[in-house]
């Protein structure tokens, strides 16, 4: 069995919608135009550290879901996305903080790690480079609100970097934040991630795993006030047995979990 990040966290934040998505195939429609968009800005990246057309290639990416029955955060439409893409992606050259050399080779890192009982972990890893001079595995996110930097190390917890961290062995990291709002924003984060957070991520990973093949898949709904772990989980219609809510956010395609790592592509 091949785990991913994503497995993980989706276990730790509740067993049950894990058993949905990945033992009964019930997987989230992808029509969220953020995700997607997300996803077109990465690849648009990739060419800029080629020396390709980055805005080109957005356009051309973007421009396939021009018609697409996205829904649309409030105020967000096809046009507004591509044009906060273009001024991402021209104060990121701007900037010029970011190295990749040997872009081929140093993005879109897969990695692999073997666990105990005939099971592997697969990571991408986004770019191997580095930020104002200094090496560091670094990871992109496109976001509509900025990551919080206070208090100082905050980024430290981050669990997806301490998991590219533990799976690559490399100790620091960073995260490039595209922050799409009024003004465009980019931010540039490092953090530094030790030896006993990697290894404490590993032990976590085998507990998950042993929780998983022993068939462990209690609901977890999380706390119920201020913030409903519910409300935003796709298999909500399935816990409240709401065929309506299963029809617009789900489509069920089993056997889909061994492709499940190609979403930390877009993580
Ligand atoms: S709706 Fe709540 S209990 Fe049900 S799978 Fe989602 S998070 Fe878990």
């Amino acid at each position: 069995m091949t785990y991913s990040y994503t497995q993980i966290s989706q276990y730790l934040r509740c067993p049950r919608s894990y058993r949905y998505r990945y033992l009964d195939g019930w997987r989230e429609k992808d029509t969220r135009a953020a995700m997607v968009f997300g996803r077109c800005f990465e690849t648009a990246l990739g060419a800029y550290f080629r020396r390709e057309d980055s805005t080109a290639v957005l356009f051309k990416e973007w421009g396939a879901f021009r018609d697409a029955p996205f829904e649309y955060r409030k105020g967000d439409s096809w046009d507004r996305l591509v044009h906060q893409g273009v001024h991402l992606l021209q104060k990121f050259a701007q900037d010029d903080r970011v190295q990749v050399l040997r872009p081929q080779e140093n993005l879109q890192v897969k990695l692999l790690r073997i666990l105990d009982g005939n099971n592997e972990f697969v990571g991408y890893i986004d770019a191997l480079g580095a930020l104002d001079g200094q090496e560091c595995l670094i990871d992109w996110k496109t976001t509509t609100s900025r990551y919080a930097e206070e208090p100082e190390g905050l980024l430290t917890l981050d669990p997806q970097l301490i998991c590219y961290s533990w799976i690559s062995g490399i100790p620091d990291v960073a995260l490039v934040g595209f922050v799409r709002k009024q003004q465009p924003e980019i931010q540039y984060l490092k953090a530094s991630i030790s030896e006993e957070q990697r290894r404490e991520f590993g032990r976590l990973v085998e507990t998950t795993v042993g929780q998983v093949e022993t068939g462990q898949f209690p609901s977890h709904s999380g706390i119920r006030f201020p913030q409903n772990g519910c409300v935003g989980c796709p298999h909500l219609g399935l816990c409240l047995n709401d065929q309506q809510l299963i029809d617009v956010n789900l489509i069920r395609r089993p056997g889909a979990s061994d492709i499940d790592w190609l979403d930390e592509l877009v993580d």
